[in-house]
């Protein structure tokens, strides 16, 4: 038996403009051991965004037959477009003890926690107030003000979810925020359940193997 235990998964919510990116590459670039999920959609790519690294980019009938083929761990709409995780992906993780990372919404964080209830965390990233995201969203200054308004009406309906998560980040403080994420993540890790492996290990006299 090994001991080592399995991939963790951690999704990461929260309306846009809450901070969630920036949090996310933090944690990432400190636990390299932490990969992130690169989602399929049939939102187009912005500038800037490459094929394969933000996300796999495809139409929308390819997306309908990887529906067909049973190829994702969950999908939902949002924002009017199709978002997808790739099972395989995920279920390699799990098996090899990878942990990875999840930008996505409540639908999906809902979709995963029913099939691998054991391995996955909800973590939703709040704004201070919702007049403090409509600053955030106006500082970007990307957006026109009714597409500003529009996300700040969907962010209202994303905060009506945070009691399907299991741990609530506030961001009014970017360093504050991180170091209730990375503490969230590290917990996570040395819960007994993923632990238990480990601990039978070192009881019945084994090296602990990697
Ligand atoms: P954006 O298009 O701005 O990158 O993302 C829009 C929203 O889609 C974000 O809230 C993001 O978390 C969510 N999202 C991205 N990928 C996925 C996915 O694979 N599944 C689900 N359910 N939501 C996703």
């Amino acid at each position: 038996m090994s001991s080592r235990p399995r991939g963790l998964l951690l999704v990461v919510s929260s309306p846009s403009g809450a901070g969630k990116t920036t949090l996310c590459n933090r944690l990432r670039s400190e636990f390299p051991r932490l990969s992130f999920s690169v989602s399929t959609t049939t939102r187009p790519p912005r500038a800037g965004e490459t094929q394969g690294v933000e996300y796999n980019f495809v139409d929308a009938p390819t997306f309908q037959e990887m529906i067909a083929r049973d190829e994702f761990a969950e999908y939902a709409m949002v924002h009017g477009n199709m978002y997808g995780t790739s099972a395989a992906l995920v279920r390699a993780a799990l098996e090899e003890g990878r942990d990875l990372l999840f930008d996505i919404d409540y639908q999906g964080g809902r979709q995963l926690r029913q099939k691998f209830p054991q391995d996955v965390v909800l973590v939703f990233i709040l704004p201070p107030s919702i007049r403090d995201l409509a600053e955030r969203l106006r500082r970007r200054a990307t957006d026109a003000e009714e597409v500003i308004e529009r996300r700040l009406r969907v962010a209202r309906e994303e905060l009506r979810h945070y009691h399907e998560y299991d741990y609530l980040v506030m961001n009014d403080d970017l360093d504050g925020a991180y170091d209730a994420l990375r503490a969230v993540y590290l917990a996570q890790l040395h819960s007994r359940e993923r632990q238990r492996a480990l601990a039978e290990a070192v009881l019945s006299g084994q090296e602990w193997l990697l």
